[in-house]
């Protein structure tokens, strides 16, 4: 079976457009309305020829109730199928109380965690990407999911995790 990299975060950071870039086709369904991508979350994808799986775990959420505990959850559940976690924060909004919070769970688990900054679509947004070593689990790639930028030194740090 193929490794498995899980893309982990809060609503609307970017995770399903970051598995679009992954996969490099539109396949996981962008969620402007909550709860779509919710029925397939596991795609094959390949590499620099190292094929791997990722699972969009937004596809996971219910709908807005005890938000910050399905989070948490999702984490959990993700560690446990993962060999790498693709922790995504949106850099423009910076760490939240529930970031901080999923990457206790992340840390606790011991597996390689990858952190991207997404949303850093030029470079005068690199320093939301520079503030987000302060979540302590390494260096933010800076990427933008939505324009491909940096998405190849992405793929590059994921697979050395791996
Ligand atoms: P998810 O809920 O984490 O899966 O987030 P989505 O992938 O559904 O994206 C949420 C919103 O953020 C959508 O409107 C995306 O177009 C937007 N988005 C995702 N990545 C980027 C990015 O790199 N830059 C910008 N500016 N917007 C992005
Ligand atoms: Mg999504």
């Amino acid at each position: 079976p193929s490794p498995v990299v899980a893309v982990v975060g809060r609503p609307n950071v970017g995770k399903s457009t970051l598995v679009n870039r992954i996969l490099g086709r539109r396949e996981a369904v962008v969620e402007d309305v909550p709860g779509v991508t919710r029925d397939r979350v596991a795609y094959d994808a390949e590499w620099r020829g190292r094929r791997f799986t990722v699972v969009d775990t937004g596809g996971w959420l219910p709908d807005a109730v005890g938000l910050a505990a399905a989070i948490a959850e999702q984490a959990r559940l993700a560690v446990e199928l993962a060999e790498v976690v693709l922790f995504v924060v949106d850099a423009t909004v910076g760490a939240t109380d529930v970031d901080e919070a999923v990457v206790e769970i992340l840390r606790r688990s011991g597996k390689p965690i990858v952190l991207a900054a997404n949303k850093v679509d030029d470079i005068g947004a690199e320093s939301d990407a520079t503030a987000l070593w302060s979540l302590g689990i390494g260096e933010p790639m800076a990427v933008s999911a939505l324009h491909g930028r940096a998405s190849g030194d992405l793929l590059d740090a994921v697979l050395s995790a791996l």
